[in-house]
C-alpha cells in the first residue's frame, strides 16, 4: 500500500499521525533503557497504516518535515512521564539531513514540550548519508554540541558504512533486524553480528540489535557483547496512552551455560582488550599453551612449551605436531582427534620414555576444542603441565616412606614423637604390638593409661618438667603387656627446636629394660639377702 501526496496531505490536516513507542532493553539487566518513535497514521477508514505506506511519498512531497516536528511534539509531551534514565528515539529521514536548521528545530520542540534534549537520541540511515555527508557532519556536530545523541541506523544494510562511522559522532550503532533475524540459524548472519558488536566495541560505540523477537537470539546476542535489544521480545511499539506498561523492568535475559557459545566468547569485552588479556596469559602461564589448527599444527605456542619441546617458538609456527614431537605423537593422535571432534580431554598423562640423554619425563596434557560463534571446532587449545619433577618427588617420597616404615616396624625400640605440648602424635607400631593399645588410643596422653598406677605420676610430671626447662626426657615405668604382665621400660627423649630455639617437637624412644631391670632386682634382693645375715651377726 502506497498513499499518495495528497492523502498525507488530508491526513496531516485532520492531526491523524501519532507517535507509537517501542522499548529498547538492556540486555543483561533486562531493564528499559529507551524508547523509540515510530510514526503511524490513525487513518480515517483505513485504520493504522505503517510508516512504510507513506514515509516516502511524504519525503518525496516535502511533508516529512511538518510530519516529523508534528510527531516529535506529541513524542516529546507523551515522553515527560518517562523516568529520567529514560531516553527517545526519533528517526530522520535523509530529506531533513538537508536542513541545516534541524537542530535548532529539535532543540525548540523539545524546549517546548520540557523534555530534556540529553535524553534525546537521533537516528540516522545510512543511506541518508551517502549524498549529504557534509551536511550531515555540519548537522551532527551541532546535535552533539546542543547534548543529543547520534545512532547510526540499520547498521549493515546501506554501504561505505564505514566511512560514516569515522566521520561522524555516532554514539550508538543499530544492527539491522535482517541480520539478527537469521542469526541463530544463518552462520553468516550470525559472524556478521558478531563482526557489526565487535566493531563498534573497538570504536566505543554502544550497539542495539533490532528485530529481536526469541529468547535464543537474544542469549546470543548477549554473549556476543551486544548491549542492548529491541523487538517483539521485550515489546511491540505501543501507543502514548499506553506508555507507562512499557516502563515495567523485565527479566533480564538469562545465559545458559550449556550454551556452545558461553565457553568460547568472553562477554562484553573488546577484541582488542581480549587479545592483550590473552597475550599476557600465554606469557605469564607457568603452563606449556598452543594453540593446533584443525590439522594439529601450530598456530600459537608459548615460551614454556616451546622450551618442554625442545623447539624454538619461531620454529613450531605452521608445523605439524608430529614434525616438532615425533616420538610422542603417536600417543596423542587419538586425543587430538577427540578434541577435533568437539570433546575436551583433561589432564592426561603423556610418558617420555627415557633417552641416553636423559631420564624419563611425564606431563599432564589437556586438548579443549575451541569453537567458533557457529559451534564449529576452529582448533584445539592445548595446556601442558611437566609433572616430572613431581613425579620423581613422588617416587623418592614413596621410597623414603617404605624406609622409614620398615625401620620403625622392624626396630626391637619404640620410637615416638611428643608435640611441644608433650601430647604424642606417633607412637611406633611396636607399642601395640606389646601392648595392645592402637595407635589411636595411645595418642596426645592416652599411652599413660598402659602405665602402672604407680608410675603415672612420675611419668607425667617428668615430661611437664622436660617441656618446662628443655632437659632430655629420660623416665623408666612398667608397661601393661598384652598378655596382663608388667614389663619395665625405659623411655628417652629430646626436643628438637626451631631456628628461634622454641622447641617445636619432642623425638625418642622407648626400650624394653625388663630382664636388666629384674636381673638388678635380682642382685639387689641377693645382696640383701647376703646382708641381713651379716648385720644379723652384727
Ligand atoms: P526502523 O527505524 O528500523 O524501525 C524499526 C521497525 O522494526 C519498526 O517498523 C518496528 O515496528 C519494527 N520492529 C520492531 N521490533 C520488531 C520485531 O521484533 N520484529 C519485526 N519483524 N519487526 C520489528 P515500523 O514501525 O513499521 O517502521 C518501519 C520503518 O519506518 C522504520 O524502521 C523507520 O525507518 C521508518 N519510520 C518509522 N517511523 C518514522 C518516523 O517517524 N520518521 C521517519 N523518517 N521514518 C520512520
Ligand atoms: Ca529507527
Ligand atoms: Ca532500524
Amino acid at each position: 500500500m502506497n498513499m499518495s501526496g495528497d492523502e498525507i496531505r488530508a491526513g496531516l490536516r485532520n492531526d491523524e499521525f501519532v507517535p507509537l513507542f517501542q522499548p529498547v532493553v538492556t540486555l543483561n539487566t533486562g531493564e528499559v533503557a529507551g524508547l523509540e518513535v515510530l510514526a503511524r497514521w490513525q487513518h480515517g477508514s483505513l485504520g493504522m497504516v505503517p510508516p512504510g505506506a507513506f514515509i516516502a511519498t511524504a519525503e518525496q512531497e516535502g511533508l516529512i518535515s511538518e510530519l516529523t516536528f508534528g510527531l516529535m511534539g506529541k513524542a516529546f509531551t507523551a515522553a515527560r512521564m518517562l523516568p529520567e534514565s529514560q531516553w527517545l528515539a526519533i528517526n530522520i529521514s535523509p530529506y531533513l539531513l538537508r536542513d541545516l536548521a534541524l537542530p535548532k528545530r529539535i532543540r525548540e520542540a523539545a524546549e517546548a514540550a520540557g523534555f530534556p534534549l540529553s535524553r534525546v537520541l537521533i537516528e540516522i540511515t545510512e543511506s541518508a548519508l551517502v549524498e549529504h555527508l557534509e551536511h550531515a557532519q555540519t548537522i551532527s556536530r551541532e546535535l552533539k554540541a546542543q547534548g543529543c545523541r547520534l545512532a547510526l541506523d540499520d547498521f549493515g544494510t546501506g554501504y561505505s558504512s564505514l566511512l560514516h562511522l569515522q566521520s561522524l559522532p555516532f554514539d550508538e550503532l543499530k544492527v539491522d533486524r535482517s541480520f539478527v533475524g537469521s542469526m541463530t540459524d544463518r552462520r553468516e548472519s550470525r559472524k556478521i553480528v558478531s563482526a557489526v558488536v565487535g566493531l563498534g566495541q573497538s570504536l566505543g560505540l554502544a550497539t542495539i540489535a533490532e528485530g529481536v523477537e526469541t529468547e535464543e537470539q537474544a542469549e546470543m546476542l548477549l554473549l556476543l557483547g551486544c548491549e542492548m535489544g529491541q523487538g517483539w521480545l521485550f515489546g511491540k511499539p505501543i501507543a502514548a496512552e499506553r506508555l507507562s506498561e512499557a516502563l515495567t523492568t523485565r527479566t533480564p535475559i538469562r545465559l545458559r551455560p550449556s550454551s556452545s557459545f558461553w565457553r568460547n566468547i568472553s562477554y562484553n569485552s573488546p577484541p582488542g582488550q581480549r587479545l592483550s588479556h590473552l597475550q599476557a596469559l600465554y606469557d605469564g602461564a607457568p603452563v606449556g599453551l598452543a594453540f593446533l589448527s584443525p590439522d594439529f599444527r601450530y598456530i600459537s605456542i608459548n615460551q614454556q612449551l616451546a622450551e618442554m619441546n625442545d623447539v624454538t617458538v619461531q620454529k613450531h609456527l605452521g608445523r605439524h605436531v608430529s614434525e616438532i614431537i615425533p616420538e610422542l605423537y603417536p600417543q596423542l593422535e587419538s586425543h587430538l582427534r577427540r578434541a577435533l571432534a568437539g570433546e575436551s580431554v583433561n589432564a592426561m598423562e603423556v610418558k617420555q620414555p627415557a633417552t641416553d640423554r636423559q631420564h624419563d619425563e611425564a606431563f599432564l596434557a589437556s586438548y579443549l576444542p575451541a569453537f567458533d560463534e557457529a559451534g564449529e571446532v576452529v582448533g584445539i587449545s592445548v595446556a601442558v603441565i611437566d609433572v616430572t619433577a613431581r613425579k620423581r618427588t613422588e617416587a623418592a617420597l614413596r621410597e623414603s616412606e617404605d624406609h622409614y616404615r620398615h625401620m620403625v616396624e622392624l626396630n626391637p625400640q619404640i620410637p615416638w614423637v611428643l608435640d611441644d605440648n608433650g601430647m604424642a602424635t606417633m607412637i611406633s607400631p611396636r607399642w601395640q604390638q606389646i601392648t595392645g593399645m592402637n595407635e589411636e588410643a595411645s595418642r596426645g596422653r592416652g599411652f599413660i593409661r598402659a602405665l602402672h598406677q604407680a608410675d603415672q605420676k612420675r611419668v607425667a610430671e617428668t615430661i611437664e618438667h622436660s617441656l618446662r626447662t628443655g632437659d632430655p626426657i629420660d623416665v623408666e615405668c612398667r608397661v601393661r603387656t598384652c598378655d596382663g604382665e608388667w614389663r619395665w621400660i625405659r623411655s628417652r627423649g629430646a626436643p628438637r627446636r626451631d631456628e628461634s630455639g622454641r622447641i617445636i617437637r619432642w623425638y625418642g624412644s622407648a626400650d624394653d629394660i625388663d630382664a636388666h631391670k629384674r636381673l638388678e632386682e635380682k642382685l639387689r634382693s641377693r645382696a640383701g639377702e647376703e646382708n641381713f645375715p651379716c648385720s644379723e651377726n652384727v
